[in-house]
């Protein structure tokens, strides 16, 4: 199994998000003609898969995405021609992620052991009919793995240098605060919505919200628009609303951070309304043998030692956090979701090293 022409046909199915393009067929087949038993699943318009090979030891999960972002205009190749110019291949999803997938799949093909793939095709969109529901069927059939590798782009300068060990949850909320309607001049007989909004987000931005610890940078609040459309100059509106974003770590989780958001409206705006939105929480895998041996595998073949890192936005691994151990680590990506995304050759085969040497080592 040729890890190169692999990747080059993922690429070449134009799957930007929710769109398959034939993705999850092709990797099917493959997975197919290695022996694995492939069960395709299918939620709303989104196509998944689960490939199992069942064997004796502890059970290795690969998770990953087919979709892809939109390519954007403005390549030098075609951005899903799959084109190899200089050592480097060329195209959308090439880093983030189907050059990884391909080198998973490689690695499983070469080295035995009890392996999955979890594979969806919602990452890149709303991930609500991706891995959360292929996780759920594989919880009611008693498919869970010791341990899961998401193969994200997690490396920084060059293949090896950075091990994900967890993420920072995010969150989203809509503050609305109806006052009463008046003249600028009379404003006792108006409740000004707008003072009432001012101060509730100066409290909630007053503090830090913690200052961080030995695995993750201080959770962060931001403000991301205040909202009122008021043209008149000589009215008090009725309503000014705000909306904020929290990315936060593991001191805190979304309830708590609800909680607090409400307590602070109790205070300086009773009558407010708040919705909550939350992308994910926040997860660390703590250190064990599966993490040791990920570490193990990324030394021997790469010789640099991982920094294990939190940082970056949200990924799938918030999901399977709440089933199972999980690490990401994937490919350099620098080129990620931009303009002429490509891979170097050289590291997908390394990459493949690096997976089928976890294979060795962790499935015996
Ligand atoms: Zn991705």
């Amino acid at each position: 199994m040729d890890v190169l022409a692999f990747a080059q046909s993922l690429l070449r199915c134009q799957s930007v998000t929710p769109a398959d393009g034939g993705t999850q067929g092709l990797l099917a087949a493959q997975m197919e003609a290695l022996g694995f038993a492939v069960t395709r699943l299918r939620y709303g318009d989104i196509e998944n898969l689960f490939a199992e090979r069942p064997g004796a030891g502890a059970h290795l999960c690969f998770a990953g995405h087919t979709d892809v972002v939109p390519p954007g205009e403005g390549w030098r190749h075609d951005p899903f021609g799959g084109v190899v110019e200089g050592g480097m291949l060329y195209g959308r999803g090439a880093v983030d992620m189907k050059g990884a997938i391909a080198a998973f799949v490689a690695a499983a093909a070469r080295a035995p052991g009890h392996v999955s793939l979890l594979i969806t095709g919602d990452e890149e969109g709303v991930a609500t009919d991706g891995t959360v529901r292929v996780l759920e069927w594989m919880a009611a059939n008693g498919k869970i793995p010791d341990f899961c590798v998401v193969g994200e782009p997690t490396s920084r300068a060059v293949l090896g240098d950075v091990v994900k060990i967890g993420r920072r949850g995010s969150m989203n909320a809509r503050i609305t605060v109806t006052g009463r309607q008046g003249h600028v001049a009379y404003p006792h007989l108006a409740d000004n919505p707008v003072h009432r909004l001012i101060a509730a987000l100066s409290a909630m931005t007053a503090a830090a919200l913690d200052s961080g610890n030995e695995w993750f940078e201080p959770s962060s609040l931001q403000v991301t628009s205040v909202d009122v459309g008021n043209a008149a100059s000589n009215v008090i509106p009725a309503t000014a609303s705000a909306r904020l974003n929290i990315r936060f770590n593991n001191m805190h989780d979304s309830a708590g951070l609800t909680a607090w958001l409400r307590g602070i409206l109790a205070e300086f705006a009773p009558a407010a309304q708040l919705q909550v939105q939350v992308s994910g929480e926040a997860f660390l895998t703590q250190a064990g043998p599966h993490t040791e041996a990920l570490t193990r595998a990324i030394e021997k073949v790469t010789g640099m030692t991982p920094e294990r890192n939190t940082g970056g936005g949200t990924s799938d691994a918030r999901f399977i956090a709440r089933y199972c151990p999980v690490a990401e680590f994937g490919l350099v990506g620098v080129s990620m979701h931009r303009t002429d995304e490509a891979v170097e050759v050289a590291a997908l085969s390394r990459l493949a090293n690096v997976y089928q040497t976890l294979i060795e080592d962790f499935c015996r």
